[in-house]
């Protein structure tokens, strides 16, 4: 018996009759003892649906108008989700975002969540019914809907998750779990019983697209233990749980490929202290995540500044680029190359073996695949390399380490 909160992601609501087993399962956790809160996407690709309808209207909507419109999507799905409850003989009340007091800053969009108010949802557990919330989006302070990023229902789920101390998050989806790489593009991939926050963060900032980033982070802060599990079986999915020290027996757990990645370099960059710290404030100050920053000094006493950024953030980030390159003084410029990817190999055993780099290099160099960067953490290499590599290097990437085989 404990508290348990489910999320069922649009796949799994997809239509009525998927939102009728839905409710089931949430039934059942009821049935064996707990108390359930249950999260829900927007049925199917409304997202995507609602985001194309806008730009059939204006090329570059709004973020506010269009966060207006996306937040309609998961309020069709909680009221039918409680009708469903209803019509299995359970008590069942939904509530949007902003009817449980999910506050955000208001940064449309990609909105971050700052406070929950867990009074009403306890309020209406105790009362014996199961609670429904919408995914995906909050309100600002003044009160306008705001949204948390695509697959932001995750970051719903895991809130929620933290804030009522629940004692696990299961999240429903439409795969058996995390795979030790992407299914879809290596077809001896395996499905992992349990990894560590750190891994999946790791992952999931590498291309792996369960679960977004920011909802995993939030889970390790809070050590909320997740249940990533297919909807249409009831096998066992992935744990995704704090780091034990038999992790560590296995070197790399999982590999992970960014397919579409643009590299934005910085030229004839003054060398002396504050512009690494300025480029990269006024770049976060307009919501746009980097990654792979590699700073070069020349002999002329300037640098070469460079990163990576989704090809699809190019969009907003070059305004801001090209600003910064004209306040660094008349030599400095920026230029961009795209068509490149990013494969990795993660895993936590790399704190305690050895080799594991050289392996990496070795395998991609046997295939003739040329490596343009290398960036590393503790439990994590990756190679940029060309964008046309990409999938054949995940493979054999997958295939050095022998991913599919269980250890
Ligand atoms: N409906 C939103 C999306 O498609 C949120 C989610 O599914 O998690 O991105
Ligand atoms: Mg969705």
């Amino acid at each position: 018996m404990g508290l348990i909160v489910q999320k069922f992601g649009g796949t799994s609501v997809a239509d009525t009759r998927r939102i009728h087993s839905a409710a089931r399962r949430a039934v059942a956790a009821k049935t064996r003892g707990n108390e359930v809160v249950v999260v829900v996407s927007a049925m199917g690709n409304t997202t995507d649906d609602l985001i194309a309808l806008a730009r059939q209207v204006c090329e570059n909507p709004p973020k506010r108008e269009l966060d207006q419109l996306l937040a309609t999507g998961e309020q069709v799905t909680i009221a039918l989700m409680a009708m469903a409850l209803h019509d299995q003989g359970h008590e069942a009340i939904s509530f949007t975002g902003g009817q449980i007091g999910l506050v955000t800053d208001n940064a449309f969009s990609k909105a971050r969540i700052q406070s929950i108010n867990k009074q009403r949802i306890f309020e209406q557990l105790e009362a014996g019914r199961i609670v429904i919330v919408a995914g995906f989006q909050g309100v600002t302070p003044e009160g306008d809907y705001t949204t948390l990023g695509r697959g932001g229902s995750n970051a719903t789920l895991v809130a929620l998750g933290a804030v009522l101390q629940a004692d696990v998050c299961e999240n429903y989806t439409d795969v058996d779990g995390i795979f030790t790489a992407d299914p879809r593009i290596v077809k001896n991939a395996r499905k992992i019983d349990r990894i560590s926050y750190d891994e999946m963060l790791e992952l999931s900032g590498l291309g792996a697209s369960v679960l977004q980033t920011r909802a995993v982070e939030f889970a390790k802060k809070y050590n909320v233990p997740l249940h990533v599990r297919n909807s249409q079986n009831d096998s066992e999915g992935t744990w995704i749980v704090a780091e034990t020290p038999n992790m560590e027996h296995i070197v790399v757990s999982g590999a992970a490929l960014k397919k579409d990645l643009t590299r934005v370099t910085i030229k004839n960059v003054p060398d002396r202290p504050g512009i690494a710290a300025k480029i990269f404030g006024d770049i976060a100050a307009a919501n746009i995540v980097v990654d792979d920053i590699i700073q070069n000094v020349m002999d002329d006493n300037t640098a070469n500044i460079s990163f990576t950024v989704e090809h699809g953030d190019l969009h907003d980030i070059k305004p801001v680029v090209e600003r910064i390159a004209r306040e660094l003084g008349p030599k400095a410029h920026a230029t961009y190359q795209g068509d490149l990817a990013k494969v990795s190999a993660v895993g936590v055993g790399m704190r305690v073996h050895t080799g594991v780099a050289q392996h990496m290099f070795k395998t991609l160099a046997d295939a003739r695949i040329n490596i343009q960067n290398i960036t590393t953490s503790e439990i994590k290499i990756s190679c940029i390399i060309n964008k046309d590599d990409g999938p054949r290097a995940l493979q054999l990437v997958h295939d050095a380490f022998e991913l599919d085989k269980s250890k």
